[in-house]
């Protein structure tokens, strides 16, 4: 989708930091950080989020969910994060690219509010 932020960056078109790739996801740095690490995990292809996911979106949401389980692994945050889906607008979901959130690094609240 062309005027998909989260295309473009799956297409390296902006400055993002990217932390991880492969040939179905990427991964890269949250510009607005809400813990020590806060990443995002992205489908190459273009999803519109977790309300429009269909059957055949299931295998690439499952693997979304184990690249977050790694990076966590690899970044010694395994005592506590959080992989976060935010959906629809109450949630503030604001890009419309399936993203799942990975934060970890500090204590985490719950509720999460
Ligand atoms: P959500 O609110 O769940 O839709 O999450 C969107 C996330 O994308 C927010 O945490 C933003 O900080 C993050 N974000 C928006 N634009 C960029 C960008 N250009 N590079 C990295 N992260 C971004
Ligand atoms: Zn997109």
């Amino acid at each position: 989708m062309s005027d998909c932020l989260f295309c473009k960056i799956v297409e390296g078109q902006t400055k993002t930091r990217k932390v991880y790739e492969d040939d179905k996801v990427v991964v890269f740095e949250d510009i607005k950080p809400q813990a020590p690490t806060h990443v995002l995990i992205i489908p190459r292809r273009h999803v519109r989020g977790l309300k429009e996911a269909q059957a055949e979106d299931a295998e690439i949401i499952g693997y979304m969910q184990l690249i977050a389980a790694k990076i966590a692994r690899e970044r010694g945050i395994e005592d506590g994060y959080r992989t976060v889906f935010n959906v629809g607008p109450d949630a503030g979901q604001s890009v419309f690219h399936l993203h799942l959130h990975l934060m970890g690094g500090r204590r985490m609240a719950w509720p999460p509010g």
